[in-house]
């Protein structure tokens, strides 16, 4: 597996330039990764899939395609220039795509630290984000989707998707790391945001398992509540709300959940057995 990755990693660099590769390559992964995440939970909604959804209501044909529209202007006028702007960056920091490629356990602690870093600045430019004045004039446009499905989690403003790059960026650009822990970091990213706005709450949602992470459910309260209730600001993790008490409707739903649901259990008929 390993030198089957070398292969494919030594046809890369030397067939494209670092540039090339840090810049369009990334650009590829970040649209693969977010469309091909994405789709599928536009699809269960198209379809009517009511099973696991968080919310009652469904978003209109008309809805998905503005959104579809607009984020393919935005990747490439927005995304796609920031990606190329920050190379110089990333390159004076010590970033590199030559062999041999980093050891997983490299990955693996560079990832989590960026991830951390991430949802600290996040949470704080989310916070900063629902003032009255930013949020009327910036974040309200990714507030329109109430019932947010996958590939609403970038739909933004072009200011807050500069946020949003510098807050993905950050950890990367200080570091310097290797192209592809690079590309990595970018794919966990997108595939956690775009399971964030999923609108789905699974059985075998991440949430579930890992007691830090927030998930669907978590981020989804975040889009149905007024601007100045809505709480949880964190975009990966729960601590930081929790930390800063901006958890509280939060949690106070989620126990009244639970007590009805063990109300009901309780107040629930008997089967009789013949
Ligand atoms: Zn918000
Ligand atoms: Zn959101």
């Amino acid at each position: 597996m390993a030198q089957i990755l070398e292969n494919v990693w030594e046809y890369l660099i030397t067939n494209f330039s670092e540039f090339q590769l840090a810049s369009a390559g990334t650009f590829v992964i970040h649209e693969s990764v977010f469309f091909l995440s994405g789709l599928p939970y536009l699809l269960m909604e198209h379809w009517g899939l009511r099973k696991y959804k968080i919310q009652d209501r469904m978003n209109t044909p008309a809805a998905q395609e503005k959104c579809i529209i607009k984020l393919i202007i935005y990747h490439l006028c927005v995304n796609l220039p920031l990606m190329i702007i920050s190379y110089p960056v990333f390159k004076y920091m010590g970033f590199t795509s030559a062999l041999p490629l980093p050891s997983w356990k490299t990955v693996a602690l560079q990832i989590i630290s960026y991830f951390i870093l991430e949802d600290f600045i996040f949470y704080w430019g989310h916070r900063l984000l629902h003032t009255k004045w930013l949020y009327k004039h910036i974040h309200s446009v990714h507030h329109e989707y109430a019932t947010p499905f996958g590939l609403t989690s970038e739909y933004a403003h072009p200011a807050e998707i500069l946020f949003l790059g510098f807050a993905t960026i950050f950890g990367p650009a200080i570091t310097g790391p290797h192209l592809l822990t690079l590309w990595l970091w970018v794919s966990v990213r997108v595939l956690e945001t775009v399971e964030a706005h999923c609108g789905y709450e699974f059985p075998w949602s991440l949430s579930r398992f890992l007691p830090v992470y927030g998930g669907a459910d978590f981020h989804d309260y975040h889009h149905r509540l007024l601007y100045t209730k809505s709480g949880n600001y964190s975009s990966t993790f729960t601590y930081m709300d929790w930390i800063f008490g901006t958890d509280k409707g939060y949690r106070k739903l989620k126990a009244l959940k639970t007590a009805q649901e063990a109300h009901d259990r309780m107040s629930a008929p008997t089967e009789k057995v013949e």
